[in-house]
């Protein structure tokens, strides 16, 4: 008995809803091709749980997903052996449920489709965001079922008819439409097909294996299956081995260097994840490419945006997060506050705090060997979320300027009898060029101190976290201060000068200094052998101001010009000679003196000079006076 032909209206409360959603998802166009790959995924899957069950007794066949490109007739068939559909069905869940469906998804959210998470599924609908006509050819897999045919142009009209089809399962054709030739093309469909197909877990074949025969690539008879359907995060971390991890590593980032460890994460209580985040190696932040990790939902690709779902310094990392929980189909605001992304985000943070504790542990001669290229990621945690911070209090390293790496705890202890201050403050001492800080390193080492290396982009913030997060801390930069006043054990006894002496002193040296900046001229017993004249800087405004450039921007500290301590060592025989001088000269203008003073010139000179602050004219007259004096 042959049905007759059944026509209707779809149940669309929008009247040509076509075209608006068109427009709406414009920029996601592509999307309708992982829908359908992924409804054909589905039915197929059904169909394997009812064999399994026992409902489903005939052959299940070869299992596959088929896509078929007809360029020049811009017709492209998505097939499946899956469960099928009855005439019953598909009038239930294609022209009511889905078409219903989409409309009310796109009336609830017309107003924001903007901020819609990037690739929002709208299931089989999203065929006509490129086509003119759609066809769904069906055999369901009950019983006597007959074929059925269905036809839309792309109105709101549809025709439904028995079917010519003898094997199980759905065919989906769609005529593209004009604007939409692009994806006429094979190269196109398999582009589309590698990003958001390369996973799924049936193969999915499109064309044939090629092989070279006499000079040229030709056709096999054999399908080209375009995906994986078992990566290595669906399996057991103890199937697997170091070089499997790399492989997919290189799969997905060909144009990376190997990472420096990862960790599989696997859960599937209270909510379900897998996946494999992998460290890459880091030297700097600003080159970190941060849309590395992809998020999939049962193997389907899903966006590789993944800000809202990890924490803001976890997604440093690179690699696959595959779960189910994650809803997709709600805006970025919501994401953040839902129950299940914050337990993911704790879950996976828990995770990477735990293998950077293991290998810690375990394998510390490695970890330290390739701390510099975690450190950023590691203090970038540490300074942007609180509960990582208190993990790796644990074992974040530090690396001094003899490159030996210590715990936080070692350190302290190894340093405390020695640069303990009068206030019981342990004073960390710190450089960060080493090469341009040279000589005040050399200083406090053979004052028997220790210095550390902070050359990250992120330590002046790193320093400032510790020191609030480790009781009766400071840090302080070794060209900060004199050796003997960077971890003060005394109170010192200052040179007794009256304030008229004091700001003769200040004029003095004020004349000799480059212009442009703040000097605070200070008075200072230094000893008989050390230099006549310090060059420092307070570790309170350097610090403030290098955090003003790298928040980017110009606030108070930052517009303040550059302010400088100097320290004049009245114990030096030198500047005891020039303050003598200035004495015996009596009323004479202290700007005056000190221009004709060349002494007075050489010794700030000299000092300047340590500090790399002696550039160009001054340089060079600095050369030609030692010369001269020299003679
Ligand atoms: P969703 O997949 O989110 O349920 P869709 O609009 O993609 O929504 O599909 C609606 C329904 O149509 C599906 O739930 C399924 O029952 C049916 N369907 C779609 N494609 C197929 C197919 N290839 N084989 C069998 N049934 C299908």
């Amino acid at each position: 008995m042959a049905t007759k032909t059944l026509s209707g209206k779809i149940g669309v409360t929008t009247e040509n809803i076509f075209p608006v959603i068109k427009q709406f998802l414009y920029s996601d166009h592509e999307i309708f091709l992982r829908e359908l790959v992924a409804n054909a995924v589905d039915a197929t899957r059904k169909l394997q749980a009812l064999a399994s069950s026992g409902d489903f007794k005939a052959e299940l066949g070869e299992l596959k997903v088929t896509i078929e490109l007809d360029e020049d007739q811009k017709v492209l068939r998505i097939s499946d052996r899956g469960i099928g559909m009855t005439e019953d069905e598909v009038d239930r869940y294609i022209n009511q449920i889905a078409f219903s469906s989409a409309g009310e998804f796109l009336e609830k959210y017309k107003d924001q489709m903007g901020s819609i998470i990037g690739h929002f599924g709208l299931g089989f609908y999203s065929a006509f965001m490129v086509s003119k006509k759609v066809t769904i050819d069906s055999l369901s897999w009950q019983e006597g079922a007959k074929p059925v045919f269905w036809s839309c142009d792309g109105s709101p009209e549809f025709t439904m008819e028995e079917g010519t089809r003898t094997d199980r399962g759905t065919t989906v054709t769609l005529y593209l439409d004009d604007d939409s030739t692009e994806f006429a093309s094979k190269g196109r469909i398999s582009q589309l097909l590698g990003k958001y197909c390369k996973f799924m877990p049936l193969p999915v074949v499109f064309g044939k294996k090629t092989e070279w025969k006499d000079g040229k690539s030709v056709e096999t008879d054999e399908d080209k299956v375009i995906n994986d359907i078992e990566p290595i995060w669906t399996k057991t971390p103890s199937e697997l081995k170091d070089e499997d991890y790399l492989k997919f590593y290189r799969a997905l980032y060909p144009m990376e260097e190997d990472p420096m460890f990862w960790i599989h994460l696997n859960v599937d209580y209270p909510f379900t994840l897998t996946g494999v985040l992998y460290f890459p190696k880091i030297k700097e932040r600003m080159a970190i490419d941060k849309n590395k990790i992809q998020l999939y939902c049962n193997q389907m690709f899903v966006t590789d945006h993944v800000d809202n779902i990890v924490p803001d310094f976890l997604t440093l990392l690179h690699g696959v997060i595959d779960s189910p929980d994650i809803p997709l189909n709600v805006s970025r605001s919501y994401l953040q506050s839902d129950a299940n992304v914050e337990k993911i985000s704790t879950y996976i943070t828990k995770k990477v705090a735990d293998r950077l504790e293991e290998i810690f542990k375990e394998q510390r001669e490695q970890y330290e060997q390739k701390w510099d290229n975690i450190k950023l990621f590691i203090e970038y945690g540490m300074l942007t979320d609180e509960k990582f911070c208190e993990r790796a209090l644990g074992f974040a390293l530090l690396k001094n300027t003899d490159g030996k790496y210590f715990s936080l705890p070692d350190y302290r202890t190894a340093i405390e009898p020695v640069q303990t201050d009068k206030d019981q403050n342990v004073v960390y001492l710190y450089a960060t060029k080493p090469v341009e800080q040279y000589s005040w390193i050399e200083g406090a080492k053979n004052q028997g101190y220790d210095v550390l290396l902070m050359d990250c982009e992120l330590d002046s913030h790193f320093v400032g976290l510790l020191e609030s997060k480790v009781e009766k801390t400071r840090f302080a930069r070794v060209d900060s201060d004199s050796v003997d006043n960077l971890i003060p054990k005394e109170d010192k006894v200052k040179p007794q000068m009256s304030d008229e002496d004091k700001k003769t002193l200040e004029d003095l040296f004020k004349a000799v200094l480059p212009e442009g900046n703040d000097y605070l001229v200070e008075a200072q017993n230094l000893g008989e052998t050390a230099a006549p004249v310090l060059i420092t800087q307070s570790e309170f405004m350097r610090r403030y101001r290098e955090m003003s450039v790298l928040s980017g921007g110009m606030n108070y500290y930052g517009s303040l010009p550059e302010a400088y301590n100097i320290l004049v060592n009245m114990e030096n025989p030198l500047i005891a000679k020039i303050w003598g001088g200035k004495k015996e000269a009596g009323e004479t203008a202290p700007a005056d003196f000190a221009k004709e003073n060349e002494l007075l010139r050489q010794v700030v000179d000299l000092a300047l000079l340590g500090n790399g602050m002696l550039k160009g004219k001054a340089l060079a007259d600095f050369i030609s006076r030692s010369q001269k004096l020299l003679q």
